[in-house]
């Protein structure tokens, strides 16, 4: 699942694209969305900007009008040069769910699972958008507010299982909590209530430049030091990395059983 760097990254793929302008054309070419007439309601409007929190995208349009995405297990945001979707589309036309075409760019968004067009308004009173957690990508990263959230969750809960769930802190997934805990040195098994408030913000320290990395640099930046490495010494310790389904979802985490504690 694309963790918050890799929206971040699209994200800032799309904004030299289409912040400040009026996209010259925009398609639904997938039937899920033909009868929700995006291409009339955005019709001359410019985009005023375009930005992230955790997992979610959001592309705010004049007139209070926002394209809010959030792309699960399965979705895609792509900016392709000329043509339709450029020389080598990922996906079949389609799947795309809009396209924005924007002088000889396309922006597109592939296979949801979800994409909306909302007003502003709703953006702020939305129950989902309004339980998220402090976004791990912010330029201030709120600790006060994650540290909360974590202490309100249930105690016996494992590390690794609250660090995924989006109401204590958004973007981080399952990359990118194998390596935090890592990073910190702390098992991703233990359970929640037994994790000093320094282990709770070393970890979040910890992946916030690795991952701001990846949001500028793509995925290429992130080169992992146990997130699928499982087999593989330790590059601190030289221990065998460990691997094993956890929480509800069963994502399998990776960790270092001798150096993360
Ligand atoms: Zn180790």
């Amino acid at each position: 699942m694309p963790e918050g760097d890799t929206i971040a990254y699209a994200a800032n793929r799309i904004r030299p694209v289409l912040e400040g302008r009026v996209p010259d054309e925009i398609l639904t070419p997938h039937p899920r969305h033909a009868l929700d007439r995006w291409p009339s309601r955005l019709a001359g409007r410019a985009v005023r900007s375009v930005d992230t929190h955790g997992k979610h995208l959001f592309i705010r349009f004049d007139g209070d009008l926002v394209l809010h995405s959030h792309l699960g297990m399965v979705g895609l945001w792509g900016v392709y040069g000329p043509g339709r979707f450029g020389s080598r589309p990922p996906r079949s036309a389609r799947r795309a769910w809009i396209v924005f075409r924007a002088g000889d760019h396309e922006v597109v968004e592939f296979d949801g699972p979800l994409l909306e067009l909302i007003t502003e308004g709703r953006t702020r009173f939305d129950q989902r958008l309004a339980a998220l957690g402090p976004d791990v990508l912010a330029a201030q990263f709120d600790t006060g507010r994650f540290l909360r959230r974590l202490h309100e969750d249930d105690p016996t809960r494992p590390l690794g299982d609250a660090l995924l769930d989006q109401r204590n802190v958004a973007g981080i997934g399952n990359i990118w909590k194998a390596e935090g805990c890592w990073e910190a040195g702390v098992d991703p098994w233990r359970a929640l209530g037994s994790v000093s408030d320094s282990e709770l913000v070393a970890i979040a320290e910890a992946v916030r430049p690795r991952m701001l990395r990846s949001a500028t640099a793509g995925h290429r930046a992130i080169q992992p030091k146990v997130y699928g490495l499982s087999g593989r010494p330790c590059p601190r310790c030289g221990g065998r990395i460990a691997s094993r389904g956890q929480g509800d979802a069963n994502r399998t985490t990776y960790w270092c059983p001798r150096c993360q504690k």
